[in-house]
Formats: C-alpha cells, structure tokens, sequence
C-alpha cells in the first residue's frame, strides 16, 4: 500500500532555492519535506567553476550543491529522493504524488523546479558543456575576457548575452539562421551598433571544435542554411542561447503564467495564484536566473509558507 507523509511544507525541487527553502523551513520548526527531482543539486551540478556566490571566490558547482544540501539537511530538513508526478492544488492540504508512489500532503507547498537552457542536441555542444560551451553569460562571461566567442540564437536572449559579453570579450559573432532578430528594436540598434558584434546571417553551428589536452573550445564549423557551405570560426566561447523553459508541468494549467511559462507571484513575495502554493526561482524568473537570487527567493518562500501556516492553522 502506497505510503502517505503529511509535512507543514512539502518543497519540490533542490537546487539553490530548495535547498534553502530548506534551511529556513527547517529553522522556523516546520519540519519540512523537501523532494529532490530527476536532478538532485539542480542546474549547478551540470557546471565546473561558479566565481559568484558569495563568501566563495571560487567553487565547483556540484561541491557548492553538496554543502547547500547538508547545510539543509542539518538544521533538519527532510530530503528525500523521488519526483513529484502530480499535484492536486484544490484543497487543503494539497496532495503531492512521487514517483516511488508515496503521497505527500502539506499545509503549504514550495514549488523550486527550476528552469533548463534549451540547448540545439549536437554532440560536439554536449561535450563540450562547462568546457567553452555555456547557455549563461551572466555566469561565465567573465572566463572569456580579451578572448573571441560566438553567441548562437536572433531572440532578446541571443542580443541581450550578445551585448552583456562584450564587456568581456575582444570579438563577438552572432549566428543566426535569418537575416533578422526577434528581438525589441532597441536592442537590435544597440547590438548593430556595436564596433565589437559581428552578426553572421542565414548560418547555424554545425559542430563545436575543440582539443582535449586542457580541454577546451577552439573554433565552431558554421554551416550556410542555403547553400550548405561550412566556414570555421575560430572562437574560446560558444554561447548557445535559444531561450530558457521553466519546469512548470506540475502548475501549469493551475497557476497563473508569464513570459511563456514562468509562474508568476506577487510583486516582493513568493506568493502564487493559489495561497499557501509558493514559488522560488528560475521557474518564476525570466530575467536573472541566478543561484544567488534563487536562494534569496527560497528564503523568502519559506517565510512566506511560514506566515501562511500561521494565519491558516486549524
Ligand atoms: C551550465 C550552467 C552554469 C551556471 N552557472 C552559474 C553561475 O556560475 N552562477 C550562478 O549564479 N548561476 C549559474 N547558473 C544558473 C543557476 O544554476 C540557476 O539560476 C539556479 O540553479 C536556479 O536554481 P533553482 O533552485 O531555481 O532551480 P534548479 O537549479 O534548476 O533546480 C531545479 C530542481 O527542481 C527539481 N525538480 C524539477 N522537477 C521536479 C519534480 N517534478 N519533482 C521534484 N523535483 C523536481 C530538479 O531535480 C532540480 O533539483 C548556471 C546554470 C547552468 C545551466
């Protein structure tokens, strides 16, 4: 027979804003319950070095999520391995169902999924991920300074990271698969201003080069969509940047979305479309995507969750 836990707070997800959910939950004495998903730790556990978390000049990403996970298993936060599959959001408490088959019920739930770069699915991209190839200017910029690198993709992402690298880098060329962005216009005439972007129309990347010994990007092979002829670009970075999808399958035909899918709160909360449903992270935020803002945003989910159990106690 399937097991059923009841927690005050069930939080779902454990990247940076699960996990410190996860501490301040467990401080307030909520004895919360927090599920790991597919991806244990979450997007940092996919990266090398992080040089932006604060008290740590340098951290490997994966090391970074072992000590957030032990630092919330220690104030006494329940972590347990399984995947919520749904989540019933018309009553109190709601009901979580994992896919070990345990049912989860909880006064409040945090919802800290997350959010995946969209990536183009070519081997040479894969195999060099975290080694030149980066979905996140903000987070690797700074390791490409005085070097050439490619951005790869026409939307506001593509021209936002495009202008944001060169502070960074000596040269960067912008592929795209048309002869036009679908970016806002003052950005485009920021982007064709600029003496340091070179955009490269009507071509797609075709495979990233590099060498293994230290391993490392040196080039990408550029493919024309029209006539099929490949140039090669040599390059340190490739920024693939083709947008972002926030995990939401669980919430996404119940609470309310924007920007293509992002759960949105309430302007300075953590508060959703449905009280005592409570979202942090890369799922509620398009725009800074950050381990740091995502921490913050767990903090603040827990206090929010904390309030809201307090006003609602039964
Ligand atoms: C390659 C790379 C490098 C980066 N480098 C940096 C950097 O240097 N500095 C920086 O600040 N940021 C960096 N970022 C961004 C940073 O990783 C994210 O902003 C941050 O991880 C978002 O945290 P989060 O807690 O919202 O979600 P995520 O880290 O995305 O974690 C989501 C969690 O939700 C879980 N989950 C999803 N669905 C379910 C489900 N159904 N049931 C249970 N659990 C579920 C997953 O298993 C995962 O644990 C980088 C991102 C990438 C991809």
């Amino acid at each position: 027979m399937a097991e059923t836990r009841h927690t005050s707070v069930l939080i779902i997800g454990s990247g940076p804003a699960g996990y410190t959910a996860g501490v301040y939950a467990s401080r307030a004495m909520l004895s919360p319950i927090l599920v790991q998903g597919i991806e244990p730790g979450g997007q940092l556990t996919t990266t090398t070095e992080v040089e932006n978390w604060p008290g740590l000049t340098e951290v490997q990403g994966p090391d970074l999520m072992i000590q957030m996970e032990a630092h919330a298993k220690a104030m006494g936060c329940e972590i347990i391995g399984d995947i919520i599959m749904s989540l019933d959001t018309t009553a109190r408490p709601f009901t979580a169902i994992g896919d070990s088959g345990t049912i989860y019920t909880a006064d409040a739930v945090i919802l800290a999924t997350g959010a995946r770069a969209k990536w183009l699915g070519l081997p040479s991209e894969d195999a060099y991920k975290g080694f030149g190839v980066s979905a996140c200017a903000t987070c690797d910029g700074f390791f490409y300074r005085g070097q050439e690198i490619v951005v790869i993709g026409g939307g506001n992402t593509a021209v936002e990271e495009a202008l944001f690298l060169t502070n960074f880098a000596s040269k960067v060329t912008l592929i795209h698969r048309r002869d036009e962005l679908r970016a806002e216009k003052i950005l485009i005439d920021r982007l064709m201003k600029n003496p340091k972007i070179e955009p490269l129309w009507f071509h797609q990347l075709d495979e990233v080069v590099g060498e293994d010994n230290p391993k490392g990007v040196t080039a990408v092979r550029v493919k024309h969509v029209k006539t099929g002829e490949i140039t090669e670009i040599p390059c340190k970075g490739v920024f693939v940047a083709i947008g972002h999808a926030p995990a939401n399958e669980l919430v996404k035909d119940v609470l309310e979305l924007h920007n293509g899918g992002y759960v949105t709160v309430k302007p300075g909360s953590t508060e959703t479309s449905i009280p005592g449903i409570f979202a942090a992270g890369d799922l509620t935020d398009h725009k800074y995507r950050q381990a740091v803002t995502s921490a913050g945003m767990g903090c603040m989910a827990a206090l929010d969750a904390e309030r809201f159990i307090a006003e609602n106690a039964v």
